[in-house]
């Protein structure tokens, strides 16, 4: 073992080494990090971050790895990954109230404790996987609804700044995505880090708030009966167009759609085949690689670029072994 990863597991002896990705991704690919630390409290991360930074060890951040897949030689640092799950209610003006939690606690799990305390705004995003830390970064969103509909503050954390508070207006939010993720696609590396999130909700009156309890459970329960079963990360693709929440988005206008009519269902590279249920979803069919997973990306993305002159865009996160985006 070298001796900065020696001198990083000294100053933090929680570190596991030659830990085996592919169980922290919803997708199941991804080799082995040499360093693995889960970061169960927030105050640790500046002073590890440092220290992995004076060690010049590469880093980077893991939340609930639904969007993430690992390279199959693993990845040649240290993978943080994101598990703090402290959650609070802090009460503000009468009908405003502000959640704030840790970037690890899963989405799922915010909204439960949103519609727990009669909140709503959030109930259309029930069942959608991952952290809250993964969400602010992907602006994720489902039915019309996004995280920047909520978003009020985050904590964050780079290497340049600190640590820092980023108001709605810093973090530049658009159709999934946020300037953590550019400035991250940018850098090429994890560079800017959701520690804490602050939510603003609205108290609903009691039929709204069993109205919205109703609706989440009513999402689960589709997200479950029509959504592919397996090893996957969801859309694969974004869609080409930015939707406009005001309109029911036009179908020729969906990833999904573009993808049906060059008969992508079924096509199989290796261990990855394109869902028969759904054009846009990728399954991890058994032994999938990331290798698979870019080939099949290729082939697709060159057919719908043949056939419409539209260049799909991969929502899904590829990581290099230096932690690269490819
Ligand atoms: C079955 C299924 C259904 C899905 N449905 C939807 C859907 O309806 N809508 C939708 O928007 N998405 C959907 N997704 C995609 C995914 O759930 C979201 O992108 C999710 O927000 C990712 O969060 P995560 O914590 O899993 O991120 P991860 O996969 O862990 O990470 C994704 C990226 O974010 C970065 N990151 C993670 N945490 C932080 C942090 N705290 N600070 C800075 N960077 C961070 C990572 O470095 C990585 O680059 C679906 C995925 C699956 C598997």
């Amino acid at each position: 073992m070298n001796s900065a990863y020696q001198r990083l597991i000294a100053a933090f002896p929680e570190t596991e080494q030659d830990k085996p990705l592919a169980p922290f991704v919803t997708f199941g690919i991804g080799g082995p990090a040499d360093l693995f630390y889960k970061l169960t409290d927030t105050s640790k991360f500046e002073p590890l971050i440092k220290t992995a930074k004076e060690l010049g060890i590469p880093f980077f951040v893991l939340g609930g790895g639904s969007n993430t897949i690992f390279a199959d030689e693993g990845f040649r640092g240290l993978v943080i990954h994101m598990a703090a799950k402290s959650m609070a209610l802090e009460t503000s003006d009468s009908e405003a109230r502000t959640i704030v939690s840790d970037s690890g606690v899963l989405l799922s799990q915010v909204i439960q404790f949103s519609l727990k305390h009669k909140l709503s705004g959030m109930e259309k995003m029930m069942g959608l996987p991952g952290t809250i830390g993964g969400a602010v970064r992907g602006n994720a969103g489902a039915f019309g609804i996004e995280i920047a509909d909520v978003f009020h503050k985050a904590l964050m954390y780079s290497p340049q700044k600190g640590l820092y508070e980023a108001g709605k207006a810093s973090m530049e939010f658009g159709y999934r995505t946020s300037k953590v993720k550019k400035d991250q696609a940018a850098a090429g590396i994890s560079a800017e880090i959701v520690l804490k999130v602050w939510l603003k909700l609205t108290l609903a009156d009691p039929a709204t708030a069993k109205a919205a309890q109703e609706e989440a459970l009513d999402i689960v329960k589709n997200r479950i009966s029509k959504q592919p079963k397996g090893k996957c990360s969801g859309s694969f693709f974004k869609n080409p167009v930015t939707p406009d929440y005001n309109k029911p988005q036009p179908q020729e206008t969906k990833a999904g759609y573009l993808l049906e009519q060059i008969d992508a269902k079924g096509l199989k590279v290796g261990g990855v085949q394109v869902s028969a249920q759904h054009a846009n979803w990728l399954m991890n069919i058994g032994n999938g690689t990331q290798k698979d997973v870019l080939e099949i990306s290729k082939v697709l993305q060159t057919k719908v670029k043949e056939r419409f002159g539209v260049q799909l865009e991969r929502e899904v996160q590829l990581v290099s072994p230096e932690g690269f985006l490819i």
